[in-house]
């Protein structure tokens, strides 16, 4: 099974249960990217995305 890019926004903020996951890295960091500006005011670049919010399953 491929590996999926999976994003568990509790991790970053307690209150919220959102996740995102998607095979397609880039898919699920602009999701999480879109989830972390639209729901929660914060900008992170894709870069901080990847290395501190995204977990590879
Ligand atoms: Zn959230």
């Amino acid at each position: 099974m491929a590996k999926a890019h999976k994003l568990d926004c509790e991790n970053a903020a307690a209150d919220c249960r959102f996740i995102v996951q998607s095979e397609n890295e880039e898919e699920a960091i602009e999701l999480a990217g879109n989830h972390m500006r639209d729901v929660h005011g914060q900008d992170y670049s894709d870069e901080e995305l990847r290395t501190d919010h995204l977990q590879v399953v």
